[in-house]
């Protein structure tokens, strides 16, 4: 057990709490990423990237299990409003579905031709349109991944049609794009740059086309990376010393600090309200006194 230590740096989060210690799920990991939580089943799914594995939190018994391996070097997850886990994987270059039977359908490997780079972290909209960012991670060593130079030359966050299954290009002025999440209404969206340390907000139209774009929130501990919503809006981004939160007028109002540089978060349980969170070697969990983003039911 670790103690937990919620960092108050502006009033708005005095009343943001949980439980006094957070919980190690599990540890001896390279590089965790990715965690999703399955309401259905009880369980978080989370990558262990340079271990070319993903692993299986079951919540009924607190063990953990080789969910798949080799697991093309899979980082982000999501699970889609049909209860499907939607993978990004550096290794085969791709963005993955696995289906209810248990069979995997490529959602997207190619743009314009050319293989992406390596998908690093993914979400869906209402619409059933999938979005995910496609830095160079996976790509630039063999730690993460496969090393190559990009086809593409850039990196850019992508929308994959959710009737034509086509891929384009929504945002194409990131260097490092990686975590995204948007408002529990899905009129904006928030996306991290790690290379430049900070995260965008965007206004987004029903077709998706994105506009806006200014400056978010600056990093003060090495960078960002995943990022996900509470149902106040408040805007929880993983950085080196822990979770910063911020309010949506752009303040960081505190952290949760954690041991490790953390990597990833997601809200699971019945009512959203246990924080998992993936950091380095481990696996943490704290059930806290607020509730993640609800996001509308797919509108397909
Ligand atoms: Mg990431």
């Amino acid at each position: 057990m670790i103690k937990a230590q919620f960092e108050v740096i502006d009033q708005r989060f005095r009343r943001v709490d949980g439980d006094a210690f957070v919980e190690e799920l599990h540890t001896g990991c390279r590089w965790t990423e990715g965690p999703a939580y399955f309401p259905a089943g009880r369980y978080l799914i989370f990558s262990d990237i340079p271990n070319d594995r993903m692993l299986r939190w079951d919540e009924t018994t607190g063990a953990v299990g080789v969910f798949r391996a080799p697991a093309g070097y899979a980082n982000g997850h999501t699970v889609d409003r049909s209860g499907r886990l939607i993978s990004c994987e550096h290794g085969n270059r791709r963005v993955t579905r696995t289906e209810h039977d248990g069979s995997v359908t490529v959602l997207a490997d190619r743009f314009d031709g050319n293989r992406l780079n390596s998908p690093n972290d993914v979400v869906e909209r209402a619409d059933g349109s999938v979005w995910f960012t496609d830095p160079s991670y996976g790509i630039d060593s063999d730690y993460e991944g496969h090393r190559a130079d990009s086809e593409i030359g850039a990196c850019h966050v992508y929308r994959i049609d959710p009737d034509t299954g086509a891929v384009r290009v929504v945002l194409d002025d990131f260097l490092r794009p990686n975590g995204l999440a948007f408002t529990p209404d899905e009129r904006q969206l928030y996306v991290a740059d790690t290379r430049r340390k900070h995260v965008r907000r965007f206004d987004v139209a029903a077709d998706g086309t994105c506009t806006g774009g200014d400056v978010f929130a600056e990093c003060d501990a090495g960078s960002f990376d995943g990022i996900r919503l509470d149902d106040a809006g408040r805007v929880w981004v993983a950085a080196h010393d822990g979770l910063h939160c911020f309010d949506p007028d752009g303040t960081l109002i505190g952290k949760l600090l954690l041991p490790q540089i953390v990597s990833n978060l997601t809200f699971g349980g019945p009512k959203r309200n246990h924080l998992f969170i993936t950091a380095t070697t481990s696996v943490y969990a704290i059930r806290v006194n607020f509730n993640g983003a609800a996001y509308p039911p797919l509108r397909n």
